[in-house]
């Protein structure tokens, strides 16, 4: 038999999208239900694996001391446009980033003693940024929620968003430890993530191959809810086609992985298996170029890549993952350890660059800004940090593309309403984060998955709740 729940608003997603979007609804004094497809210990989604926190640190009116430089929400927009060839939905691009300050500022009142990190934790993090633990931010989270009143409901896997026949959303059919449940709302917020960790749909969406690229989130955002909202006639929205897709370490888990990239690739050159380079690895800052490279290096022979740089800026490279790095004193023999395949190629590659660095770009060498240090005469320019690989030892780190989430979802409006194909808000449906589409598009700038969905999260909320005091 179906068992049936009643509450004022269903969450469907327990990340930060789920938690911002239940905590403001709860504030609203609104009865809320949140549905988690996983079990408890695996909750969080994708933000149990986050690190960074992007803010515009001008604007933020409280007395903390950011040790990177100050980064206003105009900044933050241009940068949205600059990394998505101005493709970025402008209106959301807009809400995201001038409702980032107060967004932050509400999370961190919220939040009573929890510490995020203010201070970078490499060279060559410029933008404004907090920093912080995704999983611990879950657990300090989730109480609070609580505290206010809100039922989690684990293993509850949504599969159905049901319209009434006045075209109202007023119910989420779930599977709750495999039991269905009719969860009954005035309004229902869908934050369920996206579906890259589906074999299936990276096979469908980015074609052959893809389903064997490494899955650096939670294995639960499968994209189901997306389906079922479009079932229902939600639009689709954003560059389906397209994803995060981080250079990682190529030794990295399958999946769940987290953290495993290797920073500062930037400093130095990246290499195929045929020896030659493909990307130009200075083209900008990390943060605004590693979300698209990983996908450059997965295109690539055997899905794999190597990095590769002297002593000169060795100590510049952050490697989070798991392999070891490996070390030679010329760069022939480097490359052969390296198992790369075209030997002959890699090295010429590497003397055609040293040749077409300036002499002295290592004097002007500053890890921390785009210090147009550049090639030339290269058909591939290196844009920035350009110096000569010559101080040995040389250090190689094999790397791939890891997914990390995709940038289709369903159609929302700057009020965080679900369209319709007729691009008329469905009554009632509400969404936030990763299960939307139209902002990100070919890139993504560091930091922006939460704040785009904490942001949007508290505006559905704030609109969910509008909705459901209009309609008593
Ligand atoms: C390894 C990694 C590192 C990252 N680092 C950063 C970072 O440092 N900074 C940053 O800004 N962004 C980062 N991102 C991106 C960021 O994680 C996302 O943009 C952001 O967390 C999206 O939040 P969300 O709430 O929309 O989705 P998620 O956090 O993915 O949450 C989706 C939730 O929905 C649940 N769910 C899915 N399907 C169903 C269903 N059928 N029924 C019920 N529940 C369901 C999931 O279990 C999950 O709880 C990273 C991503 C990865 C994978």
């Amino acid at each position: 038999m179906t068992a049936t729940k009643s509450y004022d608003v269903v969450v469907v997603g327990c990340g930060i999208a789920g938690l911002s979007a239940g905590l403001r609804a709860a504030e609203q004094d609104l009865s809320v239900a949140i549905l988690e497809k996983a079990p408890e210990e695996n909750r969080g989604g994708h933000t149990q694996f986050t690190e960074s926190f992007r803010i515009p640190t001008a604007d933020i009116d409280m007395d903390v001391e950011f040790n990177v430089e100050d980064y206003s929400a105009s900044d933050f927009y241009r940068d949205i446009m600059k990394v998505t060839n101005y493709r970025a939905d402008d209106d959301l691009a807009e809400v995201v980033t001038q409702e980032s300050a107060e967004t932050f500022e509400w999370l961190t009142d919220r939040g009573d003693d929890w510490d995020w990190e203010y201070q970078a934790p490499h060279p060559g993090y410029t933008a404004g940024r907090v920093w912080l633990d995704g999983e611990e931010m879950i657990d300090h989270y989730v109480p609070i929620l609580e505290a206010e009143g809100i039922d989690f409901y684990y293993r509850a896997d949504a599969r159905g968003v049901n319209r009434g026949d006045d075209g109202r959303v007023e119910s989420v059919t779930a599977f709750v430890d495999g039991q269905r449940t009719e969860f009954e709302a005035d309004a229902t917020i869908l934050a369920a993530g996206d579906y890259g960790s589906s074999k299936e749909k990276r096979t469908r969406y980015y074609g052959r191959g893809y389903g064997n690229m490494k899955v650096r989130g939670s294995r639960y955002n499968t994209g189901e809810v997306i389906e079922a909202a479009m079932d229902i006639g939600a639009k689709s929205e954003g560059e389906w086609g397209d994803a995060h897709m981080a250079l990682i370490d190529a030794g990295s888990p399958d999946v769940e992985g987290g953290i495993t990239r290797i920073d500062g690739y930037q400093y130095g050159l990246i290499l195929n298996h045929d020896g030659e380079r493909f990307v130009d690895e200075g083209e900008d800052a990390r943060a605004h170029t590693y979300a698209k490279f990983g996908q450059r290096i997965f295109e690539q022979p055997y899905h794999e890549a190597f990095i590769i740089v002297d002593s000169k800026v060795v100590d510049d490279v952050a490697h989070m993952g798991p392999s070891r790095a490996v070390t030679a004193d010329s760069i022939d023999r480097l490359v052969q350890r390296l198992d790369i395949e075209n030997v002959e190629q890699a090295v010429e590659t590497v003397e055609e660059y040293n040749e077409a660095c300036d002499s002295d770009a290592a004097e002007q060498y500053d890890p921390e800004v785009l210090d147009g240090n550049s090639t030339e005469g290269l058909e591939l320019p290196k844009s920035n940090w350009a110096l000569p690989l010559d101080e040995p030892p040389y250090t190689g780190y094999p790397v791939t593309g890891g997914m990390t989430f995709a940038f289709g979802g369903v159609a929302i409006t700057p009020d965080a309403e679900v369209l319709d194909t007729t691009d008329t808000p469905i009554e009632g449906l509400y969404a936030a984060g990763n299960v939307t589409g139209g902002l990100f598009y070919n890139n993504y700038p560091g930091g922006t998955g939460l704040t785009n969905a904490a942001v949007f999260g508290k505006v559905a909320a704030e609109s969910a709740a509008e909705y459901v005091n209009s309609e008593q």
